[in-house]
């Protein structure tokens, strides 16, 4: 593995918009090679591969891709995701499994072929740095597909970061409040609290995640951010409900 902070290829998923873009364009400004997954439309001024992370014959194909045109993933930003509101009660089977299958299922897959290749290398090694949430430790109303699946990459985080120590792999999570993205949109007209209101919240700029994300993977092998919280500082995590 490249242990300079710079040079390495690194490869986000969901790199083509909100904080995805956000951390490519950081990477890229501390001069590593930068490669991102699109579904839709390819990402000017990176290496852009097309996957869908709920797909594994996708994430094969996107990796396979990455090593032809950069070389081996020396680090892995798991940052596609998705969210889906409504009541336990009225959730469809179908939407509950969509959101698992992008933001649980899609980051095991891409961690696993990550972890493959991370292995491989001579030496071996690599980061994988998932992305969590707020709501990886609190629920907002009416958010179980989001929050059942936030609160599981956790446990995958530190899976992760258990079965990768042999091989000088190390992982950890960013657990996002409330960043500048169409994710946020609604927090600026007002979003449901626990009490039924609705209220406006304050949003953060994403590049300071992007900041965030960049620290993460700026550290020696020997050492991890197991988990790091950035919000908005105003926002009502700290006696939400
Ligand atoms: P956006 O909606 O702006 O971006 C989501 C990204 O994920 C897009 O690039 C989207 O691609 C991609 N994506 C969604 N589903 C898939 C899929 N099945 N396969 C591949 N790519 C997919 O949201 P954010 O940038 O805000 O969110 C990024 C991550 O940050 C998510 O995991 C989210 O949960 C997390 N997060 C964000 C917070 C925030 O405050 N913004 C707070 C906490 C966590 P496409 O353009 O094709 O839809």
């Amino acid at each position: 593995m490249n242990t300079s902070t710079a040079g390495r290829v690194v490869l986000i998923t969901g790199g083509n918009r909100g904080i995805g873009l956000a951390c490519a364009r950081s990477f890229a400004d501390l001069g590593d090679r930068v490669a991102v997954t699109y579904r839709a439309e390819p990402v000017e001024g990176f290496t852009s591969v097309q996957c869908d992370v709920s797909s594994s014959d996708d994430v094969d194909t996107a990796f396979r891709e990455v090593e032809e045109r950069l070389g081996k993933v020396e680090v892995l930003v798991a940052n596609a995701g998705v969210t889906k509101d409504g009541l336990v009660l009225r959730m469809s089977d179908d939407d509950f499994t969509s959101v698992v299958d992008t933001n649980l299922t899609g980051s095991f897959l891409c961690a696993q072929r990550a972890i493959a290749m991370m292995k491989a290398q001579r030496p071996h090694g690599g980061r994988i740095i998932n992305n969590g949430s707020i709501s990886a430790h609190t629920p907002r109303p009416s958010s179980a597909p989001y929050t059942a699946t936030k609160h599981a990459i956790t446990g995958l985080t530190k899976s992760i970061a258990l079965d990768g120590r042999p091989f000088g792999i190390t992982c950890g999570q960013i657990d996002i409040g409330n960043a500048e993205t169409s994710m946020t949109t609604r927090m600026v007209e007002g979003v449901l609290q626990a009490d039924g209101t609705l209220r406006a919240e304050p949003r953060m700029d994403v590049r300071d995640v992007a900041r965030a994300v960049s620290y993460m993977a700026s550290l020696p092998s020997d050492a991890n951010v197991l988990f790091m919280t950035v919000m908005a500082a105003g926002m009502p995590f700290v006696g939400r409900g």
